[in-house]
């Protein structure tokens, strides 16, 4: 049935798809920084910086991240720290960690020359099948197919492509056709094209098709299955999460604590967080706050009096929707360990110097406010 899907994408069809798309995409193209350049360390960066993140978002983060690192050398060159710290906001940290040791792969084993090809640029750390595609193809013009969101649903939609996009067979096929529309010539701008196409008129719910140049060749628009396609698997299971976070105060400075690797926000900074149990809207019980102040002094070596709650912070986080109570706590004793990674004492002036998770920054403001 999938090759079948394919064999329809032939001369003819291609004749009248790649001539509109492109005409399309000349005429209605965004212009965003990241498309005025063919320099690869400056598209890698958007690609990583784009992923699970908008358009709007990514802009201003994609321009100090520039600014600061304008070269894939000083970006190798850099604290890890100070790359975290520019990232803060962004979420999914892990993707600024490989871009960073990415970098350094690419100075000490490529001469800080950026590899063209997409196996050679899929050996480097959070560089996968797509990213490499889009650096190999947007830079270099290598006729690299691309599949990520927004091209997912536009090539499930023009193939009438009704089964799960993300399983191995889908998969499958998505990627074949995506290589087999290419054309020779810009296959850069081309897949440019096919991810604006998909990111605009071919939108996830009501898309466009009225405006939408590829309708003449589009299958789910023929047979009127836009809405039903792509197949959508079932939503996640949101799980409720209740977590405390804990201001220790000790002559004036907070004890902040960088996550391990194993963590989630790994390489961030953040005030000492537990999870406790249960989902009603109260403040810890007396039993919860002992065991806090155990786990506490197990993980950090200081024992503290927990005081009131200073605010709530509600966020999500993938699939689970997290409660986070931040409660005062006062420092009486013990000595900082460092068995669970680095940990330091830090006045509300220097905050500003930590990759703070967004809900740590938002409680190390409060906490600077107070002074
Ligand atoms: Fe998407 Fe509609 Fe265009 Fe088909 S016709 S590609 S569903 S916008």
């Amino acid at each position: 049935m999938h090759d079948a899907l394919l064999d329809a994408i032939d001369s003819a069809w291609l004749r009248r798809f790649r001539p509109r798309l492109r005409n399309w995409y000349t005429a209605h193209a965004r212009d965003l920084p990241w498309r005025r350049t063919r320099d690869p360390y400056r598209i890698w960066i958007s690609e990583i910086m784009l992923q699970q993140t908008t358009v709007a978002a990514v802009i201003p983060y994609y321009r100090r991240f520039l600014d600061r690192f304008p070269t894939v050398r000083k970006l190798a060159a850099a604290e890890e720290s100070d790359v975290l710290r520019l990232w803060e906001g962004l979420g999914y940290y892990s993707r600024a960690r490989n871009i960073h040791r990415a970098a350094q792969k690419i100075v000490q084993e490529h001469r800080a020359r950026f590899p063209t090809d997409v196996h050679t640029l899929q050996t480097l750390p959070g560089i996968g099948r797509y990213t490499a595609g889009a650096i190999a193809s947007f830079a270099f013009d290598q006729p690299a197919p691309i599949l990520e969101a927004n091209t997912l649903r536009l090539y499930s939609r023009l193939l009438g492509f009704d089964r799960d996009p993300r399983s191995a067979s889908g998969q499958k096929l998505l990627w074949e056709f995506g290589q087999r529309i290419l054309p020779k010539s810009s296959p850069g701008q081309f897949n440019q094209a096919l991810i604006e196409l998909g990111a605009s008129l071919c939108a996830p719910t009501d898309p466009n098709c009225r405006a939408c140049p590829v309708a003449l060749v589009c299958r789910a628009f023929r047979e009127g299955r836009q809405q039903e396609i792509p197949f959508r698997s079932r939503r996640q299971q949101i799980t409720e999460v209740v977590e405390v976070s804990l201001a220790v105060r000790k002559s004036g400075r907070y004890l902040l604590r960088q996550r391990g690797d194993q963590e989630r926000w790994a390489g961030m900074w953040d005030f000492p967080r537990f999870e406790i149990a249960g989902q009603g809207n109260g403040a810890p019980t007396a039993t919860q706050r002992r065991k806090l102040v155990d786990q506490l002094a197990q993980s950090t070596g200081i024992d503290a009096e927990l005081g009131s709650v200073l605010t709530e912070i509600r966020h999500s986080v993938t699939r689970y929707r997290i409660r986070l109570l931040c409660l005062e706590a006062a420092h009486r004793g013990g000595r900082l360990h460092r068995r669970n990674g680095p940990q330091q004492w830090v006045a509300p002036r220097d905050f500003y110097k930590f990759p703070l998770s967004v809900t740590g920054r938002k409680l190390a403001g409060m906490l600077a406010n107070q002074q």
